[in-house]
């Protein structure tokens, strides 16, 4: 375990903010992208079990958002809104969902149902198949806020998973020029979700620089290196390994707030994908809670309960 002295790093000398590229929307193939990589970690892990599973959730997402029919999203009057105001265009907390949403969970316990999971796990499928609508409404706003600690942890995979299909779906539909900044910086710029984690992107025009990836719909905004995504701070900015790592993932810490995040290096593996090799590096987390630490934004696989 070692916590580096705030470096040079590459990309810190950066082109002015007007002419880098804002925003990465999502594509249709992240959920495909996230199972394979999501199998690869599995292999030998400690977490191995959970990681597979995952990687069936994956595939049931990539299946679900391909099936999605077209919805509703903001016309250009209210995109116009939004980007006057610095408001998200889809806020995970004030967009009034549409229905489908959970039409897109039912494909997805579907598919699960037909996967080898084990009893219990098939239980929670068979269970969520007929739940209330109100109630599965209800956890759904309890995601949305963050508030994932009283959710039932078995049941939080599966809606999690479809609301990001649900997002990730009306993300992709929109053209970047629709999206404005926002002026939390920290914050998803399409939906005002917390991000997942940083990725420092490798090769063509954006070499070097970093984007935060939103842990809901999985948009990319950029944001200058060395500096706090939750406070915006500049001062006091660690860094921080596991001991044997080849330094792909660091968690990048601040003084002022107390929060990190992690920062996948697409130049040491540009295989990671934030989501999965955020669940598979949990002993980073285990490292930073120990330094007294916070996560700056979850990942919805992750039950806070679950330690
Ligand atoms: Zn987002
Ligand atoms: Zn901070």
């Amino acid at each position: 375990m070692n916590a580096e002295a705030r470096i040079l790093e590459p990309g810190q000398m950066e082109a002015p903010a007007g002419e880098i590229r804002f925003l990465f929307l999502p594509d249709h193939d992240l959920f495909a992208r996230r199972a394979e990589r999501l199998r690869f970690l599995s292999e030998g892990h400690p977490l191995g079990d959970y990681l597979a599973f995952l990687a069936l959730l994956a595939d049931a997402q990539h299946d679900a958002l391909n099936r999605f029919p077209p919805l509703p999203l903001p016309d250009p009057k209210e995109q116009a809104l939004c980007r006057e105001h610095g408001m998200p265009l889809l806020g995970a907390r004030s967009w009034p969902r549409n229905p489908a949403w959970r039409a897109g969970l039912i494909t997805i316990l579907q598919q699960m149902k037909e996967a080898a999971l084990p009893t219990a796990a098939r239980d929670i499928v068979a269970g969520l198949m007929h739940a209330a609508e109100t109630g599965l409404e209800e956890t759904a706003d309890r995601i949305l806020v963050g508030d994932l600690v009283d959710i039932p942890p078995q049941e939080l995979p599966f809606i999690a998973a479809a609301l990001q299909v649900y997002w990730v779906y009306m993300a992709s539909a929109l053209h970047e020029r629709a999206v404005g900044r926002m002026e939390e910086g920290g914050v998803c710029p399409v939906c005002g979700s917390y991000p997942i984690a940083g990725i420092v992107r490798s090769g063509g025009a954006e070499h070097g620089l970093r984007y935060l990836c939103c842990s809901l719909c999985a948009s990319q905004w950029h944001m200058v290196r060395i500096k706090c995504s939750n406070c915006e701070s500049t001062h006091g900015i660690d860094y921080y390994t596991l001991d044997g790592s080849n330094g792909a993932v660091k968690a990048e810490s601040c003084d002022d707030c107390g929060a990190y995040l992690k920062l996948l290096y697409l130049e040491k593996d540009s295989r990671m994908e934030a989501t999965a090799d955020d669940l598979a590096t949990f002993a980073l987390d285990m490292l930073m809670d120990n330094e007294g630490k916070a996560r700056g934004g979850p990942n919805l696989f992750f039950h806070p309960g679950r330690g």
